[in-house]
């Protein structure tokens, strides 16, 4: 738990007075002056009586390591001046955001990966691509840029064939072939699975230590290739805590997903990789 006070400090930062009287119902007196309190008082004033109020939290209610890095980052904000942008604001240490995840399967694809990929970065979004080996195979530079970008990337299997139609070690040898070669480039395996059509079977066990993940809202802009019609079913169906399944190989895909995440951001989402979905 957070300390109250600590909020108050946030909220001075990321939104001002407005988001204090929502959050605590704090009301404007007749004259139309907004009641004042001590500590939005010295909250006005500089960096010193920041740095004193933070000592005040840490040293005399000590509420441990979550409220000491709230404070440091809280101040490091305030210090860095008003030049932090929104995404940086909508970063660390704030646990109101609601989170939600969207992935990109069958790629990368020479045209429309490289379009999505520019689209993620101008809004400073992370993503999660779930990769075939035999496209990985054609076009690792889109791999390493996908790395370098910050996204995260997953398994698709090497040819999109349904695993559980095969034996166990045509399905397996699907798995770890694309593993190596997205290995190969980034350097690193893949620790998440997305079975073509999230068809895995139990009995399936290929000796690698992987983690299935499927999703909740599914586009379906693979087959419906219309922009209106893909944007409508993601945000119709999307709650917090969900993974979007959409595929960076149709130029519907790239405007739709762009819509999607401009909407999904106004609404106070945040995007997040499914890593931190499944494991926060
Ligand atoms: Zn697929």
């Amino acid at each position: 738990m957070v300390h109250p006070w600590l909020h108050i400090y946030k909220g001075n930062l990321y939104g001002g007075t407005d988001w204090m009287e929502r959050k605590y119902g704090w009301k404007r007196d007749h004259t139309g002056e907004k009641k004042t309190h001590f500590w939005e008082k010295c909250l006005k004033f500089d960096l010193a009586c920041i740095c004193l109020f933070a000592c005040l939290v840490i040293c005399g209610m000590g509420k441990g390591e979550a409220v000491r890095e709230s404070v440091v980052s809280a101040v490091k904000m305030q210090a860095g001046g008003g030049g932090a942008s929104g995404q940086a604001l909508q970063g660390e240490g704030n646990a109101e955001k609601k989170k939600v995840a969207i992935t990109f399967d069958d790629g990368p694809h020479p045209q429309y990966t490289p379009e999505m990929l520019a689209g993620l970065k101008e809004r400073n979004v992370k993503a999660t691509f779930f990769l075939l080996g035999e496209e990985v195979e054609k076009y690792p530079e889109l791999v390493e840029q996908i790395q370098e970008e910050g996204h995260l990337i997953g398994n698709h299997s090497y040819k999109h064939e349904q695993l559980s139609k095969l034996s166990m070690d045509q399905a397996c040898a699907q798995v770890t072939r694309t593993n190596e070669l997205i290995y190969g480039i980034t350097g690193v395996y893949p620790a998440y699975l997305r079975p073509p059509f999230g068809d895995w079977h139990q009995e399936l066990d290929c000796k690698v230590n992987m983690v299935e993940v499927l999703w909740d809202v599914d586009t379906r802009d693979w087959s419906i290739q219309n922009h209106g019609r893909i944007v409508e079913k993601a945000l119709r169906d999307v709650q917090e805590n969900d993974i979007i399944l959409m595929h960076d190989g149709y130029e519907t895909s790239v405007t739709a997903a762009m819509e999607i995440i401009d909407t999904l951001l106004e609404r106070g989402f945040e995007f997040v990789t499914v890593d931190e979905m499944i494991f926060d």
